[in-house]
């Protein structure tokens, strides 16, 4: 039984209430009883062991038993920008980049790419983090922004971000030569459409971009960004590159 539910508002005092799917998932599905705990979090950092004291029809109340900042984030961040992928498969990739620690996903507009989410489309990947996010331990959630092209990527990037570039083809620079130069600062990677990045893409990513490779063999999108994501999140428990960013795996 999944014992973390969120809660889509600030936790403050010593009482707080679940509704809605939180509150239905505990009571219809789990069968909870006064008395059983269950720990919340409300995307602050912070998870909140808590006792149920009352349950309703569709409300659930509870006692804040403690409070615990519990940072399970990659630090320096990783945004990952993604032509996604059609269907099912987009609702996979958000799954996986949750538990991979991705800070933000930005939908990426491509010349080649597939027609982006519009906002419905949007809120079912953003509740899909809320149910990674409860089973994987992250106590934020990870953003998912408005669809951008690349050059408003680079434009709304972190200060002193570095730019990666996912490019199949001899020109790119194998992944693991570049993580032995990578910077403790902030990642903005790139993953393109099933028919890849057009030349003028390639050019708008200007100089200071480094293209990636991530093997000899092309790869779907979803498996590109799970290569990535993989690599960057063990990278960043590595001290040569960097602090150690990972300490509290949920079974520590
Ligand atoms: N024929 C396309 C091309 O040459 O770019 C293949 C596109 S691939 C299906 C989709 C995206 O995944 C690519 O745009 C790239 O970002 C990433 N990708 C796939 N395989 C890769 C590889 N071996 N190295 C680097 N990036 C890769």
């Amino acid at each position: 039984m999944s014992k973390r539910f969120f809660v889509d508002e600030p936790v403050v005092g010593e009482r707080t209430q679940l509704t809605g799917s939180e509150a239905e998932h505990l009571i219809r599905v789990l069968r909870a009883k006064p008395g059983d705990e269950v720990i919340l979090f409300d995307d602050s950092g912070w998870e909140y062991p808590s006792r149920i004291v009352a349950l309703g029809r569709s409300l659930v109340d509870l006692l804040i038993l403690q409070r615990q900042q519990i940072d399970r984030e990659l630090s320096p961040p990783l945004l990952l920008a993604v032509a996604l992928p059609k269907g099912d498969r987009q609702r996979w990739l958000v799954e996986k980049m949750v538990e991979l620690g991705v800070t933000e996903l930005i939908p990426l507009k491509t010349d080649r790419g597939v027609a982006q989410p519009v906002d419905r489309a949007l809120q079912r990947l953003r509740r899909a983090v809320v149910e990674a996010s409860k089973q994987c331990g992250r106590n934020r959630l990870m953003t998912i922004t408005q669809p951008r092209t690349i050059s408003e990527c680079l434009a709304a990037a972190p200060h002193e971000c570095q730019f990666w570039l996912a490019h199949p083809g001899g020109c790119s620079e194998p992944l693991h030569q570049l993580l032995a130069s990578a910077k403790p600062l902030p990642i903005l990677a790139m993953v393109g459409p099933e028919g890849g990045f057009s030349d003028q893409e390639i050019a708008t990513c200007g100089p200071e971009c480094r293209r990636i490779s991530l093997g000899c063999r092309t790869l779907r999108i979803e498996t590109a960004a799970l290569a990535l994501a993989s690599v960057v999140s063990l990278i960043t428990r590595d001290d040569s590159v960097g602090p150690f960013f990972c300490q509290n795996s949920p079974c520590a």
